[in-house]
């Protein structure tokens, strides 16, 4: 039987409360990290931890290109070396703060640009993980997820939440494209599935299949 070796953490970053997750391949020290989101307080202990514990991180990976998700890119890239990867419909997002929303929120958010402009349908490998990417637009143009097939495992950004969609009331947001990325990739992986969202408590596929009102 295969053993995985696939660790995720998750932390809570910014006034937004920003779902951070970092996957680790236990076997090859390589990690990855999706949305960095602010690295204020948490992120020194993060950084001495991956330091000890002599982490390589290979990707940063934003969900999408609000500032709530991507505000840490600076620093961590910085720190890292990573490879920073968007899907290239939010790609002007990371260095635009009207775009990524950061003035609206009385900040100056700027990414550095990415190294690698996604499209959807990529295998991101990291060690023992593998994360495919799923274009789903709709809370903005580039939104994806990124599902991890061995762990049963996928990472929404701010597509779908427990018990809650994202909002469509953002420029480039579409109600429609949201609701039809969830119902034809989002909801068709299997049941047991774990979504990961970017803001708020990790929930099921089929929870959200049976009782998410805003999919009923
Ligand atoms: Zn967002
Ligand atoms: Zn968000």
């Amino acid at each position: 039987m295969e053993v995985i070796v696939i660790k995720i953490i998750s932390i809570v970053v910014g006034p937004l409360q920003t779902n951070c997750y970092i996957l680790v391949c236990e076997e090859t020290s390589e990690a990855l990290i999706i949305d960095p989101g602010f690295t204020d307080r948490e992120w020194p202990k993060i950084f001495n931890n991956i330091k000890r514990s002599k982490i390589q991180i290979a990707y940063i990976i934003n969900t999408h290109g609000h500032a709530d998700h991507i505000s840490g890119n600076l620093r961590v890239k910085d720190i890292t070396h990573a490879t920073l990867a968007v899907h290239y419909r939010d790609v002007d997002m990371l260095t635009n703060p009207i775009k990524n929303l950061s003035l609206m929120l009385g900040l100056n958010v700027t990414s550095p640009p990415p190294d690698l402009a996604l499209r959807g349908g990529e295998e991101i490998e990291v060690g023992s993980i593998r994360l495919k990417v799923l274009h789903t637009p709709g809370h903005t143009p580039g939104s994806i997820s990124l599902y991890c097939e061995s762990l049963g495992a996928i990472f929404t950004g701010d597509v779908l939440f427990a018990g809650s969609v994202g909002r469509t009331d953002l420029p480039g947001s579409s109600y429609r494209d949201l609701i039809s990325s969830i119902r034809m990739k989002l909801f068709a992986l299997p049941d047991e599935t774990i979504v990961y969202p970017g803001h708020g408590e990790r929930t099921t596929i089929g929870v959200e299949r049976r009782s998410n009102p805003f999919l009923l």
